[in-house]
């Protein structure tokens, strides 16, 4: 017999983000200042859910991992931080292939920008695909949610990378126009491309011919590993 509840959830809004593509997106939320704009879906686009959200510097997205959910889970999963072969338990681990694919986030708020019939949030510090479907809010309560003597014992073992990332000097015209459109983009593509995106399999090697790529909005950034450093050698702008 089956014992198991089940529940039904509800997308209440969708979060828009520079991250066209999982790839290069940082681990967890606030290694990057990315910024979301969350959108909420008719029902819930009630200016009256949010009252009061300005008292909260932080809130918590949770969200599905809608990119994944129809790959299933395992009860192991592969541990990056262990070097990506060895693996843990997936409820000891913030895999995005979980049971019921739910994820969260502590993100900035950037307070709300009201439209004609529509409020929106701004959020910073995500670490989430664009489009990603959000299934609650709630305000990060620092005297219950941070822990000060928490430890973290994968972070000791291997911390995420932080290599330096440079541009190639024939992209400083390039990189102006785009500056001019996406504000603190060239500071974007820096701290997603310090924490060396690479499959973990490669991330220990200094010299990497193989140019990797990322769409950071409609950017398409094509960069290499060369002497230790991230080295961005081509911004192209799509469509
Ligand atoms: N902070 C969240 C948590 O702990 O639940 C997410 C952590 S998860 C390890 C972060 C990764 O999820 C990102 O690097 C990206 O590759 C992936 N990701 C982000 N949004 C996703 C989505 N909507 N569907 C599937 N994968 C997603």
């Amino acid at each position: 017999m089956n014992t198991h509840s089940s529940f039904s959830v509800s997308t209440i809004a969708t979060v828009a983000t520079p991250f066209k593509q999982k790839f290069a997106i940082p681990r967890q939320p606030n290694l990057a200042k990315a910024q979301g704009i969350v959108t909420f879906e008719d029902g819930f686009n009630e200016k009256t859910m949010l009252k009061g959200i300005e008292n909260y510097s932080h809130l918590w997205l949770l969200f599905i991992f809608h990119q994944n959910i129809d790959r299933g889970w395992k009860n192991t999963v592969k541990a990056p931080r262990l070097g990506g072969n060895a693996t843990m338990g997936v409820l000891a681990s913030r895999s995005t292939h979980r049971p019921n694919g739910i994820g969260m986030s502590v993100v900035e708020n950037k307070g709300l920008i009201h439209t004609e019939g529509a409020t929106q949030l701004v959020v910073e510090g995500v670490d989430l695909v664009d489009g990603t479907p959000i299934v609650d809010i709630k305000p990060y309560i620092s005297y219950a949610d941070s822990v000060p003597n928490a430890f973290d014992k994968l972070d000791e073992i291997n911390p995420i990378p932080n290599r330096d990332v440079l541009f190639s000097s024939n992209l400083e015209l390039a990189l102006r126009e785009i500056e001019a459109k996406h504000n603190g983009f060239s500071s974007l593509v820096t701290s997603v491309l310090a924490q060396d995106p690479r499959p973990a399999y490669k991330q220990h090697l200094d010299n990497d011919e193989k140019t990797y790529r990322v769409t950071l909005y409609d950017i398409d950034v094509g960069f290499v590993i060369k002497n230790a450093a991230v080295w961005v050698t081509e911004l192209v702008q799509l469509g």
